[in-house]
């Protein structure tokens, strides 16, 4: 029996989301069934989001998060995640689990790899340097389908035990609500993020689910191709041609 995909997606209302949920709906159907998006907004439902999803031909639940505890953590999603774990948790829905931000660049491989995680699978993401004139790698160095170590580079986030970017890891379910089965360090329940230092989210997370490299698995074994980007080309306080009408969402067709 094939294992379920659940892709997290947090989003939230600016001009380039109908682009990008687009885009990322379009790989999400090539995926082969059963798989499952959870797609999380902040504060209320947009009416923009509920339709594209509607056109995806994806198996879908459209959650909203209200941020309760009004902490003032940079949010960057952080509430979203933490509501579509909830959402798994509570209605015990099995499979892989995977955060997949809605700006950043996936391939078709990607999903179907995920299917391969027994318990924690992990792989390298590509992104831009700071200088954007480089590509650099986040996240594991592998020999077969062992992680060896890891690749580091921002000396801001050196500390981090496990260099992990949010788009590089995936894990089973039943972590969630069965930790002794999986031999997880920790019997309390997955710690909030929101009260997490930016930067930190993965690790933090990661921390809570896995003792060390040893319960990792490599995506696809080696870590020996790129599935995904993170690019970070949202384009902040885009400004239009005069004469253009844009609603917030820009459509695209
Ligand atoms: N996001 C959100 N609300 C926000 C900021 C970000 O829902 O106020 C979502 C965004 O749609 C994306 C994810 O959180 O899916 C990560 O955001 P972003 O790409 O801006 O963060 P970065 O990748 O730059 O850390």
């Amino acid at each position: 029996e094939r294992k379920q995909v659940i892709v997290i997606t947090p989003t939230y209302n600016r001009a380039l989301q109908a682009y990008f949920l687009n885009r990322l709906g379009q790989v999400l159907r090539l995926v082969q069934p059963p798989l499952l998006w959870i797609v999380v907004e902040m504060t209320s439902e947009s009416a923009e989001t509920a339709e594209i999803l509607r056109k995806t031909g994806v198996m879908y639940r459209h959650l909203v998060c209200v941020n309760k505890n009004n902490t003032n953590v940079k949010d960057r999603g952080v509430h979203q995640r933490n509501a579509g774990l909830e959402h798994i948790e509570r209605h015990r829905l099995d499979g892989i689990v995977y955060f997949a931000d809605d700006d950043n660049v996936y391939s078709l491989e990607l999903f179907e790899s995920l299917r391969n995680i027994s318990r924690f699978g992990t792989w390298p993401v590509a992104m831009l340097a700071q200088s954007k004139n480089k590509a650099i790698l986040e996240g594991p160095v592998c020999n077969a389908s062992q992680v060896i170590g890891w690749h580091t580079n921002e000396k801001s986030k050196k500390l981090r035990r496990f260099h992990v970017d949010m788009s590089g890891f995936a894990f089973n379910s039943t972590i969630l609500w069965d930790p002794r089965r999986w031999k997880r360090p920790f019997s309390n329940p997955i710690r909030q993020l929101d009260t997490v230092k930016e930067g930190f989210q993965e690790t933090t997370f990661i921390e809570q689910v896995v003792e060390d490299e040893s319960q990792m698995e490599s995506v696809p074994p080696s870590c020996s191709r790129i599935l995904n980007w993170h690019l970070h080309l949202d384009a902040h306080g885009l400004v239009y041609p005069r004469g253009w009408l844009l609603q917030k969402n820009l459509e695209v067709v």
